[in-house]
Order: structure tokens, then C-alpha cells, then sequence
């Protein structure tokens, strides 16, 4: 394709505003997904992105289109609006000139919709503003659109208007981005270069390594060199996606495709590598991505412990397709042999560990997640404590946790719940912004370990779901931290440890020994189950025992009946952990750590 013919683009805007929705309209009108092959949210391909009704990947399609006769080539990228997916936004941006900044006509601006808009400033982008839903009654995009205006510094007349439920407005958005979003400027008589921006691995083909050609020619079957590696493959396919893959012949500077590279390390392919030729090499690669920090820590164990090895197995080939995701061998005395990974946020987390079960099918149970912390010891020790259980023993002089900036969107109504909520979560108030004379913007500085577990639930609920969230992280501070330990009948059980705020750690264990005592079935003898700070016990709960003399509810008569539940107590035993004495059932960590 002739690069002045090619336009790249990305969809941005905060979740639900609608990128998705309107991807499936331009797939439509330009002809690439006909009438009866048309669902909602085509391009978010994974169950999960389908049930959930969020687009957790970006996806890249090439789509064509005419305008006055001659017809161009679109490259296409939808991408997620959460928080925790700005790293997939990024890379996404990295391998376009424009972006279609998406605003909903009823909502109006919100926290990610800044993020993203800042972020697409700094790559140099062209931007184009758009309101989406005005199909909607209670859409109000005169008002919208002058907020747009007034943040880009454009004439309200500039923001396009469209549905992307309607298809209203869809034309006029890609002549627009024709005319506007600048041709690719490769050189495509250079030696190749090409950006790796994502790859996934495909049960069937392999590693499919996503790349957007920025100089040079790549030809179907030319051996390549990935930059950073000095590796050599010999490349199976190569082509374009349209939505379905399409082998061609080369990929010329500018084009966004894929290559199967026959890798067969999934370590090879890396995401923000430079491909080039072995043939002709380029000598300098492109600058690539900055490796994304992890903001939570938890860890991953498989319920079965024989599953081990898979569970290293589908960390690896996800993590091909998941760039943030970051992972080391843990063991841990109550759940056995695992991994303690670092996630984005909860969602990336949550998403992750569906992602093992369904994909890979995997059993796992995840430990509660928590921030790093950099931990001064009198003796002048230092250690970063990614783990509870990993807390150094002694007298610790300092604790360091990790600050973000947070920017919360919220109605004016609701500023002093805001503030609130904030307080209630260590939260420094920064400066206030009026975005128009109904909503504003609130800056804060907190702890990230506040804002990461329960906050946005709590701010939607106080602001009736009005308000919207986006944070980075910024710097730290040294804070009145604490280790609380749990123990069954004496002994530590390391996947409840947990480092609090000293005000909320006794919350912290009376909740936990409250909820294992209901869970942990009553024995033979009594347990006790203490929350601990060092050596002084904060709460404590007792099990009482039992004689567990289950044949007795038989009344001696139905011998069968007896032999079923001698079984059935067989099996119970086999899920069980023994801690000292005592038997817990590994449900009864599961459950314990899965409400938080
Ligand atoms: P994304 O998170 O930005 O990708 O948003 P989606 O495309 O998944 O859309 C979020 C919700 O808004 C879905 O329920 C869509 O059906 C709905 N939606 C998207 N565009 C429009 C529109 O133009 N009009 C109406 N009425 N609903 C829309
Ligand atoms: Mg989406």
C-alpha cells in the first residue's frame, strides 16, 4: 500500500463511552464485517471481554475506504478505557498518527477520558473529538461540546457528532480522519524496521506477533532479526488483519499487520522490540516501551499443587500477551508451590487469574493483594517487601509505601462526600478544577494501598455513580504501618499476613479470625485463631472441639449409607491442610480470602 494512502488510528475515551460500539459501526459501513457476521463488540474477541462487556486488549484491523474516488487504507485500533489497561492504551498509541478522542453526549468528560487525551498529546498525536450517543434523549452535546472546546482549545463546531449505535455520523468521522490524521512518515526505502506492539499466542499457529511497519519493506519468508535479542527466525506468514487474519506478500512502511515468527520461546518476542531484517539490517532500533511498573503483588497458587508446572506454563505464554504481568516462584506453608505476581490494579489482577482458569484451566486460589513497601530496619537493614510473609524480623524503624495522584470527576453536589471518602483514606487534598460550572476536578494525593482494594466501589456508591477515577503513581511516604499475623493454633499462616495502617489493624484481625472461625470445621480439640502484631495478640477467636463422630447420626441401621460417608469423609481429607494439628479444608482459605 502506498504510505500517503494510509491513515492509523486509535479509539480512545473512558470505559463505556462507547470505542467499541463505534469500531463495529466502521467495520460495517466500510465493508469488512457484512450484516450477518455483525455482533456487538466484535472486536473484543475474548469471552471474557464479551460477558463482561469491556475490552481488556486493543485490537488492530485494517479496514478500507473511499473518499472522492480513491481509496484508502484505515488501520484501526480499539482500545480499553480502565485504569489499569493505560499500558495497553499506550503501546496502542505508539502505532498511530491520530486518535479519535470519544466523549458520551450524556456524560460528558471524565477521568479517563483526560488520561488518555494527555497521553495522546505527548505522543504527538492528531486528535479528533467526538461526541458519541447522541441517539440518547438525555444526551446534551451542545454543553458537552463546548466543554471539549474549551479543554482542547478548539470551536465547539469542531466536535464531530455521532452514534455509534445509529451508525449516525459515521462517514463524515472517517473522511474526517482522511483528511486530517497525517499519512505515515517511514521511509520506505530504508533497511526494515518494525515496532512489536503486542503478540498473542495462538494454540494453533503459535506466537502471532503484532507489528506496525515504520520503515522498509518486510517480504513473506525474509529471515528477521529481532534488535534487542539478536535473535534470527525464519517467519512463517506474514499479512493483515480484516478483521480475520490475511496472509500477504510484504508489508510496506506505515502498514500495521502480523508475522508469525515461528519463535518458539515465548521470551523472544518481545513487546516493544524492534523486528528488522538479517538480510539488511536497520542499525538503530525504535525506542520501544518503558516495562510498566506493577501496583499490586498477590500471590497465585494452583488449588491441585500437581499443577505447578502448568501454572508456569500459562503465566509464560499469557504473559506474551499481557506485557504487565510479572511473576517469581513463591512457597508458601498453607498453599504450597505458586508464583507471587504483580498486577496494574485489581481489575488486571481479577482478569488474570479468569484468564488461567478459562483459557488454560487452572484451578487457582490468589492471596490478598498488597503494594510493595520499603521497610528500614534499626539495624540499618533495608528491604523491599513484596509479600506480607516476607516481612524481615526485629525492630523496624521506618516504613515506606508507594503515593499516587488521583483525579476524581464528580458533580459539584457531591465535592463533600468526595472529601470525605478522601480523608477516610489518608488522601491530601491537592488543587480543584471547575470543568464547566457543574462538574469539577479534584486532585489528591494517597496512599496507593487505599485506593486500589475498595475506593472506587466507595465512590461510586457516594456519588451515585457520577464520579470517575484515574490515578498514577507518584512518589512515596514514610507511614504508620504495621504487620498483622494470623495464627492457628499458635502457628503463623503466611498467606494471611498483612501490612495495615496501625488505625485499621485491629479491624484488620478481628475480621479475619471472625471469618476462619466460621470456616474452619470444629475438631477434636480446641483452636485458637489470634491476630498478632509482633508478639502481642490483638483478637482472638476459639474453635471448640467436637467429637467428630460422624456415623453416629446413622442410628447403627443403613450400613450403605454408613460406607458413603466414611467416603465422603475419605475425599473431604484430601483437600485438607494440615497446619500443626489441625485440619483446615482449602476452601476454607479460599473463602477466607476471597471477600477481602
Ligand atoms: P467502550 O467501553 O468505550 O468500548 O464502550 P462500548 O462500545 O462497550 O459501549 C458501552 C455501552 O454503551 C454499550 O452498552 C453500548 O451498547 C452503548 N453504546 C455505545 N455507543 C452508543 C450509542 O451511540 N448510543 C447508545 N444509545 N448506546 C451506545
Ligand atoms: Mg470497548
Amino acid at each position: 500500500t502506498q504510505q500517503s494512502l494510509i491513515r492509523n488510528f486509535c479509539i480512545i475515551a473512558h470505559i463505556d463511552h462507547g470505542k467499541s460500539t463505534v469500531a463495529d459501526r466502521v467495520l460495517q459501513l466500510s465493508g469488512v464485517v457484512s450484516q450477518r457476521d455483525m455482533h456487538d463488540q466484535f472486536l473484543d474477541r475474548m469471552d471474557i471481554e464479551q460477558e463482561r462487556g469491556i475490552t481488556i486488549k486493543s485490537q488492530a484491523v485494517r479496514v478500507p475506504w473511499v473518499k472522492d474516488g480513491t481509496e484508502y487504507t484505515l488501520g484501526m485500533i480499539d482500545t480499553p478505557g480502565h485504569v489499569d489497561f493505560t499500558y495497553e492504551v499506550s503501546r496502542a498509541l505508539e502505532a498511530c498518527e491520530g486518535a479519535v478522542l470519544l466523549v458520551d453526549a450524556t456524560q460528558g468528560i471524565e477521568a479517563q477520558t483526560l488520561s488518555n487525551l494527555y497521553m495522546a498529546i505527548e505522543h504527538d498525536l492528531t486528535i479528533i473529538p467526538v461526541l458519541n450517543k447522541i441517539d440518547l434523549p438525555s444526551a446534551d452535546p451542545d454543553r458537552h461540546a463546548a466543554e471539549i472546546a474549551n479543554l482542547l482549545g478548539c470551536s465547539p463546531d469542531d466536535v464531530l457528532r455521532v452514534s455509534g449505535k445509529t451508525g449516525e455520523g459515521i462517514r463524515e468521522l472517517l473522511n474526517q480522519i482522511v483528511d486530517e490524521v497525517p499519512p505515515p512518515h517511514g521511509q520506505s526505502q530504508a533497511p526494515v524496521r518494525a515496532l512489536i506492539f503486542d503478540s498473542v499466542y495462538d494454540p494453533y499457529r503459535g506466537i502471532v506477533t503484532y507489528i506496525r511497519m515504520v520503515d522498509g519493506e518486510l517480504k513473506a519468508r525474509q529471515k528477521i532479526r529481532m534488535m534487542s535479542l539478536g535473535t534470527v527466525h525464519d517467519p512463517g506468514e506474514l499479512g493483515v488483519i480484516c478483521p480475520d487474519m490475511i496472509a500477504t506478500k510484504a508489508l510496506g512502511a506505515g502498514e500495521v499487520g502480523y508475522v508469525i515468527t515461528g519463535v518458539k520461546d515465548v521470551a523472544q518476542s518481545k513487546v516493544g522490540d524492534t523486528i528488522t531484517t538479517e538480510t539488511l539490517p536497520a542499525e538503530q532500533p525504535l525506542p520501544g516501551y518503558r516495562d510498566p511498573q506493577p501496583m499490586v503483588y498477590s500471590g497465585l497458587f494452583p488449588v491441585d499443587n500437581a499443577q505447578f508446572p502448568e501454572l508456569r506454563e500459562a503465566l509464560d505464554k499469557l504473559k506474551l500477551n499481557d506485557a504487565a504481568l510479572v511473576y517469581e516462584p513463591e512457597t508458601s506453608v498453607a498453599l504450597g508451590f505458586g508464583f507471587r505476581c504483580g498486577f496494574l490494579g485489581l481489575l488486571h489482577m481479577e482478569i488474570v487469574s479468569e484468564r488461567l482458569s478459562r483459557e488454560f484451566g487452572l484451578d487457582l486460589i490468589s492471596t490478598a493483594p498488597n503494594v510493595t513497601y520499603k521497610v528500614t530496619m534499626e539495624d540499618g537493614s533495608q528491604h523491599l517487601v513484596k509479600n506480607p510473609s516476607e516481612f524481615p524480623d526485629g525492630k523496624v524503624k521506618k516504613i515506606v509505601e508507594p503515593l499516587v495522584a488521583a483525579s476524581i470527576i464528580t458533580p459539584k453536589e457531591f465535592i463533600g462526600s468526595v472529601m470525605d471518602l478522601c480523608q477516610d483514606h489518608r488522601g491530601q487534598m491537592g488543587t480543584m478544577e471547575y470543568l464547566s460550572p457543574e462538574r469539577v476536578e479534584m486532585h489528591y494525593t494517597m496512599p496507593l494501598a487505599e485506593i486500589v482494594f475498595d475506593f472506587f466501589d466507595q465512590l461510586k456508591s457516594r456519588t451515585k455513580g457520577y464520579a470517575s477515577l484515574d490515578y498514577h503513581e507518584d512518589g512515596e511516604q514514610a507511614a504508620d504501618l504495621v504487620k498483622v499475623d494470623i495464627l492457628i493454633q499458635g502457628d503463623k499462616i503466611d498467606a494471611f499476613s498483612a501490612i495495615v495502617h496501625k488505625e485499621k489493624s485491629y479491624t484488620y484481625g478481628v475480621m479475619m479470625t471472625k471469618k476462619l472461625r466460621e470456616l474452619i470445621p470444629r475438631q477434636q480439640f480446641e483452636i485458637p485463631i489470634q491476630a498478632a502484631i509482633g508478639s502481642r495478640i490483638i483478637a482472638r477467636e476459639t474453635i471448640r472441639a467436637l467429637r467428630k463422630d460422624v456415623l453416629a447420626k446413622c442410628y447403627g441401621g443403613d450400613i450403605t449409607r454408613k460406607r458413603k460417608l466414611l467416603e465422603k469423609q475419605k475425599a473431604g481429607k484430601k483437600r485438607m491442610k494440615m497446619l500443626g494439628h489441625v485440619e483446615v479444608p482449602q476452601e476454607a482459605f479460599i473463602a477466607a480470602l476471597s471477600t477481602g
